[in-house]
């Protein structure tokens, strides 16, 4: 994608005095539930109500979406309300009935952003729409396989992109139910400035308490948006109970939260944040020098092993370190599963560094 300075002007073309908000139940369950949560989000700062009705589940046999009969149901949204609304769509047929039903803002879901092929499909369904169509990110924390399913649909011709970053599965033990990897969504900033990008923290903390929380972590990283499950009974909700809240949640929530500037002109300010910078990149610095003096050390450790052949992986000892890690990190105020991930990727590098060693 070359000129990717297009692809922000949707947003820009909204005039909005806030982030744009998406909320809305998991899934449409029936049409009254569906329009209840409608009314209730009307007057709100909500720019467009979602609801799943076609929805992927991990396991068959869980509620898997109304299906095509909910889109009357969304049109019925609109024409009570005038919110504008949107849904996810997973393939060709699900595009064109979405289309076929005026749905104002499609957005393609994690398990299908995985799939080149799905992906292909549905960007040859939506070949030169006018429609906003954002792309969550993959399940698997792959920044390629996101911003491959965006190039398919801008090549298709959809200029009106954005993405939704909803978190990572993962195996390691996290109190999110998707972990955040906040460094690849910068990651994705970084690389497309242009590109609206919108935060999921329902899926991302799985526990609605947990919403406002992350969903202040993503304002204050200049997400564009925000995307929030919304349900008038959650704890009743046919899918993803936990995690939904109320309208009225919703609302409190949305003045709460705070909207911090881009950037801020003012000089003593900037003369700060210039200094606390510089301190940073000392810092920074010397981290990189450490790393560098710990591997050498894992080199030499590495070419001992290979003299008296004993293999490269000694669990019991790196368990130790990582207790160790673990408490020293904590009386610095700092979370075990940062400290974890940091030592496991020091590890996997010493490792490395003395496989090379030892088949060198
Ligand atoms: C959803 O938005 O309800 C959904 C299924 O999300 P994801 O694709 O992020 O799992
Ligand atoms: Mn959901």
């Amino acid at each position: 994608m070359k000129n990717t300075k297009e692809l922000k002007t949707w947003l820009g073309d909204m005039k909005l005095s806030h982030p744009l908000v998406i909320a809305g139940p998991c899934s449409a369950e029936t049409e009254e539930q569906v329009l209840k949560i409608a009314h209730e989000l009307k007057d709100s700062d909500v720019n467009y109500f979602r609801a799943g009705i076609w929805k992927p589940r991990t396991r068959p046999g869980n509620f898997e979406g109304v299906g095509a009969l909910g889109l009357k149901w969304l049109q019925r949204v609109k024409e009570e309300t005038g919110m504008k609304t949107c849904t996810e769509v997973a393939n060709a047929a699900h595009v064109k009935l979405a289309i076929e039903h005026d749905i104002d803002l499609l957005w393609i879901g994690a398990r299908s952003t995985v799939s080149p092929f799905i992906m292909q499909e549905i960007a040859d369904a939506l070949q030169g729409t006018d429609k906003i169509v954002l792309v969550k990110n993959p399940v698997n924390p792959d920044l390629a396989l996101w911003l491959g399913g965006i190039e398919r649909l801008y090549t298709a011709g959809v200029k009106n992109l954005g993405a939704i970053h909803r978190g990572f599965s993962t195996y390691e033990k996290s109190k999110y139910r998707n972990i955040p990897e906040w460094q690849l969504a910068i990651e994705f900033q970084n690389k497309f400035p242009d590109l609206p990008l919108i935060c999921d923290p329902s899926h991302i903390t799985g526990k609605r308490d947990m919403v406002f929380d992350v969903s202040q972590t993503a304002l204050d990283l200049n997400f564009d948006g925000l995307m929030i499950e919304t349900h008038v009974d959650p704890e009743n909700a046919w899918s993803d109970a936990a995690q939904q809240v109320t309208p009225a949640t919703l609302i409190q929530m949305m003045e709460d939260l705070k909207v911090r500037k881009a950037t801020e002109t003012d000089s003593n300010y900037r003369e700060s944040l210039e200094n606390l910078r510089a301190q940073i990149n000392v810092v920074d610095d010397q981290l990189i020098e450490l790393l560098g003096r710990r591997m050498k050390v894992a080199d030499k450790i590495g070419a001992l092993k290979k003299e008296k052949n004993v293999a490269v992986l000694q669990s019991r000892r790196w368990n130790e370190i990582l207790g160790n890690m673990i408490l020293e990190g904590e009386s610095r105020g700092l979370s075990e599963e940062f400290i974890l991930r940091m030592f496991k990727a020091i590890h996997q590098e010493s490792i490395n560094h003395q496989e090379k060693i030892i088949k060198g």
